[in-house]
């Protein structure tokens, strides 16, 4: 069956990120003049009479039929994601998770192997060792591009990348990911949560498909979860199919409206939490208590070459391993005022958490540590208070430590 999505005017014309972030993909409403996109809140839409279903139904006939293919609220926010990633087209879903898993079921089938580059999201994680493994999917992991390049059988459907990654930052090349899954014949995907559209288009870099937590930065508030999937059609036919058609795993329109929001100021959101991450990274790595700082903009940093080139500015989010172990995490922790302990990330307000015991508890232990995520290890998401402040607040922290 059609996806039945009506035809829409293209809105990646060659305007600002900003242009792009407030207007695309959607306009005002031509039956109420209403600026704001109205929440269409229905499970199905009615059709004239029998012929008129059947032509929906069968694709002959534009239209929508049902809020789990397609909703013109979760449309607007599909089209608005494709711009900004520069795609064709994209999907939206009821999490970052549903878009993961829907993009890696309607890509593979039994006997399929994908390769993961890097540390991996908990819950990706999970996938990747317990669920596609059950479906007669192979799952080969390698630490660096560089074990990528050695190890890649050709035949591998997918290669899979998180950048940065959950929790440790790691910054993987993706132009060189690109050439190592094109010569094996492989289908590339990068988790681009981390740094969203306005610091990194994967897409523009050769990756075949993108895919986010709407949940995180796309939202921005910590009020709305969703997910989506960016990339060609081709591609994205058979993700729709899987993750909405048979999963139903659909994005509600009332989500799509909070992160249609979102996105309006996104550029903005991410310029004001850089700079202070920047700022808060940079002092860190000056203090005694701290053993050492995971932040791209770092010149110590493993990846900062390849994120000065990649990357549009160096995200919202680091990570530092304490002194002291799982202890003088959690004094740190408790310690804080202003940045609250929760794990997600990516809202204006500044969080931070324990990845061992929280986002990360369910990686077997030696696979944890392998990744580099130790018991001391602390990450924040830096939000949009006034940077003095949040230095403040992260120092008297760190003195109790
Ligand atoms: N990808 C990354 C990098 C994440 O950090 C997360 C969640 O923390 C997810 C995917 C999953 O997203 P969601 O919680 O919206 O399902």
């Amino acid at each position: 069956m059609s996806t039945h999505i009506p035809p829409h005017e293209a809105p990646c014309k060659p305007w600002g990120f900003r242009t792009l972030a407030v207007h695309a993909g959607q306009s005002p409403d031509t039956s109420t003049g209403a600026i704001a996109p109205p929440i269409v809140a229905t499970s199905a839409f009615a059709y004239d009479d029998f012929e008129a279903g059947e032509r929906r139904f069968n694709g002959e006939a534009p239209g929508y039929v049902y809020s789990r293919f397609a909703n013109p609220t979760v449309a607007a926010f599909e089209r608005k994601m494709a711009a900004l990633e520069g795609g064709e087209t994209a999907v939206g879903f009821a999490s970052g998770m549903a878009a993961i898993s829907a993009s890696l079921l309607g890509l593979l089938k039994a006997g399929d192997v994908v390769a993961c580059v890097g540390t991996l999201y908990g819950g990706t994680d999970g996938v990747m060792r317990s669920l596609l493994p059950r479906l007669g999917v192979t799952v080969r992991h390698f630490r660096t591009v560089d074990a990528l390049r050695a190890g890649l059988d050709a035949g591998t459907r997918i290669v899979y990348v998180e950048t940065p990654s959950n929790p440790t930052l790691e910054v993987m090349d993706l132009a060189q990911v690109v050439q190592i899954a094109r010569q094996a014949g492989a289908i590339s995907i990068a988790d681009n949560t981390f740094s969203t559209p306005y610091l990194t288009r994967p897409l523009a870099l050769g990756m075949d498909v993108v895919v986010h937590s709407a949940t995180k930065f796309i939202s921005g508030h910590g009020d709305a979860t969703g997910g989506v999937a960016v990339g060609r059609a081709e591609l994205l036919g058979p993700i729709r199919a899987a993750g909405m058609g048979q999963l139903g795993g659909c994005l509600s329109p009332h989500e799509a409206v909070m992160l249609l929001r979102g996105l309006k100021t996104l550029p903005l959101r991410v310029e004001a939490a850089c700079t202070n991450a920047e700022a808060l990274a940079r002092w860190l790595q000056a203090q005694p208590a701290v053993a050492r700082v995971y932040y791209p903009g770092l010149a110590t940093h493993p990846g900062h070459g390849v994120a000065a080139q990649q990357m549009r500015r160096f995200g919202a989010i680091l990570s530092l391993d304490l002194r002291g172990g799982r202890a003088a995490a959690r004094q740190f922790l408790d310690g804080l005022r202003i940045v609250t302990q929760a794990v997600s990330v990516g809202d204006v307000d500044s969080l931070a958490c324990h990845p061992a015991s929280t986002t990360h508890h369910s990686v077997p232990e030696p696979v944890r540590l392998d990744n580099g995520v130790s018991d001391a290890l602390v990450r924040m998401s830096v939000g949009i208070e006034d940077g003095d402040d949040l230095l403040a607040d992260v120092a008297q922290a760190l003195a109790r430590v």
